[in-house]
């Protein structure tokens, strides 16, 4: 490749083709840290002032997101947050890079070990009717678990490391199970409507998958190794490919899903919002849009088994 289209000194490593650019290591290291500061201002993410909780899971998306903000804000005062999920050979390991990262950012690290607090791991599930549901009942239980440890933690607004193509397929899958419902989640900012419901914010919305590795690989972050053992049956894997296949010979395809979900979608699902009505959870007193939340709706089939 030839020299690097800002700096025009180095050599460029990095072609990023919906945006006609070269780049080499340093600068495509800027131009992912502006873009992500210009995402947080354009959306008022977060306030100066405010304890911002980072959702870590010790993969290449939230360390890149952690390393990102402390990077930007070195001021602002960051708490990281890691679920140890109990899934053999995947969760330890995860652990351990969560551990590693935050202690080479210097950032307080909050474990929440499901096993210990909860009594059952992911893998419980095994043996339920959710076992070939593993990934979406993993979701539900870490959505729960996140926001009470930004409750306990007290932080005023969660960030966490969805980027791109999780966004692009989780709207590709919503229209597929009809449940439109479900798009007001993919936000890129959902503002606290209950005082047990942080407000939440995804700084990489617009950031692809790819990007986020690279950015982890010139920075050398810990980053994860090993696969979870429930991610080849996961059904948004298999449909993140095909998205990608068109992209392949559409560069700008991600882009344009992601703009008509902002513009055009978002408006719609919040008119329709306007009509939910929240409850607190009849078993764990967390917000819920039924009198069982749906985390707890699965842990009692847990119980039951
Ligand atoms: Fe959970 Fe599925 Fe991710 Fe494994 S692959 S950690 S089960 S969401
Ligand atoms: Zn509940």
């Amino acid at each position: 490749m030839s020299k690097c289209d800002l700096c025009t000194k180095r050599r460029a490593e990095v072609y990023l083709k919906y945006a006609g650019l070269k780049l080499c290591p340093e600068c495509f290291i800027q131009f992912f840290r502006r873009r992500i500061q210009k995402i947080i201002e354009e959306y008022k993410m977060f306030k100066k002032n405010e304890k911002i909780g980072v959702a870590i899971s010790g993969g290449k998306d939230s360390s890149s997101l952690l390393h990102t903000l402390k990077n930007i804000y070195p001021k602002q005062e960051f708490t990281a947050f890691h679920i140890n999920l109990g899934i053999t050979g995947y969760s330890d390991h995860c652990e351990e890079k969560a551990r590693e990262l935050a202690r080479q950012l210097d950032v307080e690290l909050v474990i929440y070990n499901l096993k210990n607090r909860e009594g059952y791991t992911i893998e419980d599930f095994e043996r339920t009717k959710y076992s070939r549901k593993m990934c979406s009942t993993c979701g539900v239980i870490k959505r729960h678990v996140m926001n009470v440890m930004a409750c306990e933690a007290n932080v005023d607004v969660l960030a966490t490391g969805h980027n791109l193509d999780d966004t692009v397929e989780t709207m590709f899958s919503t229209f597929i199970s009809g449940d439109f419902k479900q798009l007001i989640r993919l936000k890129p900012v959902l503002p606290s409507i209950h005082p047990k419901l942080k407000k939440k914010v995804k700084p990489l919305i617009k950031i692809p998958e790819v990007e986020n590795l690279l950015y982890a690989s010139y920075n050398n972050l810990p980053i994860r190794r090993v696969n979870c053992r429930y991610s080849e049956s996961a059904r948004s894997i298999r449909r993140k490919r095909l998205i990608n296949k068109i992209s392949d010979s559409d560069q700008k395809f991600k882009y344009q899903l992601l703009s008509v979900f902002l513009k055009k979608l978002i408006p719609m699902v919040e008119k329709e919002k306007e009509k939910v009505k929240l409850v607190e959870c009849k078993l764990c007193g967390y917000p819920s849009l039924r009198e069982i939340c749906s985390k707890c709706v699965r842990t009692q089939v847990l119980l039951g088994t």
